[in-house]
């Protein structure tokens, strides 16, 4: 069942990246599909419609509790975090003011604290959201630019 709910969201996201007007062998190198299965998603003929209703639920959610369910979908953090940034776009934001440097964010290499500033490291980011989870007062979040 993980496997087909991880085609649903792999679904969605390459109509949205054909939307965008990518080819579909960026859309497969995106996905880590093949070339054939990046089809079937465009023509709409893979995967079921039932699936097709999950991953759209799960595109409704927060970005923080999607992001946590899409890695427990796979092993594939690189992966995992291409499906999040195209199904929610978002921003990865940390809250100055209402940041109390408690340090309790941290244990991750993509973070550190230094001067009462969390810095966050974007590329060894694997927008996991588990410091999100962590964090006491709210200060980090993943925030979406806007639908589409
Ligand atoms: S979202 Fe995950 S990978 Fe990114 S900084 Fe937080 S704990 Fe690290
Ligand atoms: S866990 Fe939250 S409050 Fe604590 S240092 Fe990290 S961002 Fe700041």
């Amino acid at each position: 069942m993980p496997e087909h709910i991880l085609s649903g969201i792999k679904a969605i996201v390459a109509m949205k990246l054909r939307r965008k007007g990518l080819l579909q062998k960026e859309i497969a190198e995106i996905i880590k599909s093949d070339r054939s299965i990046v089809s079937h998603y465009l023509s709409g003929r893979y995967p079921k419609e039932k699936i097709l209703k999950v991953a759209e639920i799960f595109e409704e959610l927060p970005p923080k509790y999607g992001a946590k369910l899409i890695h427990s979908l796979t092993d594939d953090k690189e992966l995992a975090k291409n499906l999040i940034e195209e199904l929610y776009n978002i921003k990865f934001l940390w809250d100055e003011k209402s940041c109390i440097a408690c340090g309790s964010c941290l244990g991750c290499v993509a973070l550190t604290l230094d001067n009462f500033t969390v810095n966050i490291d974007y590329d060894a980011c694997f927008l996991c959201a588990s410091c999100i989870f962590r964090c006491p007062t709210n200060s980090l979040n993943f925030v979406r630019e806007n639908y589409d």
